[in-house]
């Protein structure tokens, strides 16, 4: 049998789940701090939670979802993605009682994508949402919250903020519109792809990648002539609060968002350093929404960031060095060996042993882990029990009782 990984699927393990765990400290450090609470929602939903809202005509419900019937006939559908599981849960729950709602996860979500460099069929996000503030502070607090959270994780990456307003719902219906009429009379020169998306997608034609549509976008009717006043000054407050926070940002007309269901302010984090999938995060405001699935007419906002991205840009310091290594030299000590290893467990020192009875692949091992400090046991020291304890960073040894290590390793750390 030949048992290989689901394509588009990968393991964690290593360097990666080193990454991941890091990515969720600070993740939940930050929602701490701005006052966000966890919410874990089940992975898979029943589809009508995605297909519509979603947009029927989107990429994600078109070819992506993984859907299957249930043993009962029930359609279910693996999460492709956290903000309508949010906010199904948070009726469910009757969260939305108490307003304003923020809620933050972190978890897999499903698409049946091309696999390629930073896109995959199951991946993981971390997911931010504010349910019930209209206020453009909720947007502001939002965009700070990704910029710090990157910041933090990618102090070296060069990462910018894209910014758009996509203005109310019937008044984007008014823009598709005059899209489609635009794009009609274009059509002879967009890629296919493109002239499919004319009637059922206009939008996405103006974030598409390919040299054509692109010369037939930039002449496009702009958005800016359906945006009403309201919205246009909400989005000038975001702006220039941005400024005031030192957050860098373009303003990118192109932006559209793949989901039917964004509205007002949208929002993506890019970088250059990771290749054609270039966004790191992405989010903006879906008002109505909420009302759709069911819950109160209120606003929301949120964003996601792909951890798989955010990882690729990671350097961390992926060495044991705080753990204490053991190295011994035969088997016939095995009893002086047991007798340190409890002490650590019991002392809480954290250790290591290669489960080898060889000093010198030990010691090897030490020095590629970058330890500091390594407790040699060999005839010495199990006849007149005691340990030697060696800092690899000075040479420096020291014979040892054991109830003196503790304090030894507190004097020296
Ligand atoms: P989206 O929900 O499409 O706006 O995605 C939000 C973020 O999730 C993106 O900016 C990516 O970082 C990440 N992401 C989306 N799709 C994938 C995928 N197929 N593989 C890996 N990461 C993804």
């Amino acid at each position: 049998m030949n048992i290989r990984p689901v394509r588009g699927t990968h393991d964690l393990f290593g360097e990666e789940i080193q990454k991941y765990n890091i990515i969720k400290k600070i993740v939940s450090t930050h929602a701490d701090f701005y006052s966000f609470q966890e919410l874990k929602t089940p992975i898979f939903e029943f589809t009508e939670l995605f297909s519509k809202p979603l947009g029927e005509h989107s990429d994600v419900v078109l070819k992506e979802m993984y859907t299957f019937k249930d043993r009962n006939d029930e359609s279910i559908t693996l999460r492709p993605e956290y903000t309508t599981p949010m906010i199904r849960a948070a009726i469910s729950n009757n969260i939305l009682n108490d307003l304003p709602a923020k809620l933050f996860g972190i978890g897999p979500m499903f698409r049946r994508e091309r696999p390629q460099k930073g896109r995959y069929r199951q991946f993981n996000q971390i997911n931010f949402e504010i349910f019930g503030v209209k206020d453009f502070l909720a947007d502001l607090e939002l965009i700070i919250l990704a910029h710090d959270i990157l910041k933090k994780l990618i102090p070296s990456t060069d990462f910018v903020l894209h910014l758009n307003n996509l203005g109310q719902k019937e008044n984007l219906s008014d823009y598709k519109t005059s899209l489609r009429k635009y794009f009609n009379i274009n059509k002879n020169k967009l890629s296919s792809e493109s002239f499919d998306k004319i009637d059922k997608n206009p939008l996405r034609i103006l974030d598409s990648k390919d040299e054509a549509d692109i010369n037939v976008s930039n002449n496009a009717p702009s958005i800016q002539e359906f945006i009403n006043n309201e919205d246009k000054i909400h989005f000038e407050e975001i702006k220039k609060s941005l400024k005031l926070n030192d957050i860098k940002f373009v303003e990118d007309q192109k932006l559209v968002r793949g989901l039917d269901y964004y509205c007002s302010t949208v929002f993506e984090f890019k970088t250059s350093e990771i290749g054609a999938q270039d966004t790191l995060l992405g989010g903006g405001r879906y008002d109505g929404l909420i009302k759709a699935l069911g819950g109160p007419n209120i606003p929301g906002i949120g964003w996601a960031a792909g951890i798989e991205r955010i990882s690729m840009l990671m350097k961390i310091n992926k060495k044991l060095n705080n753990h204490i290594h053991i190295a011994i030299n035969n088997e016939k000590f095995k009893t002086h060996l047991q007798k340190i290893m409890t002490y650590l467990i019991k002392n809480n020192i954290p250790y290591y042993w290669n489960y080898k009875y060889n000093l010198k692949k030990s010691l090897t091992k030490a020095n590629s882990l970058d330890a500091n400090n390594i407790i040699i046991i060999g005839e010495n020291e199990f006849n007149n029990n005691f340990y030697t304890l060696k800092n690899l960073r000075t040479g420096k040894q020291s014979e040892l009782q054991i109830d003196e290590i503790k304090n030894f390793l507190n004097d020296k750390s």
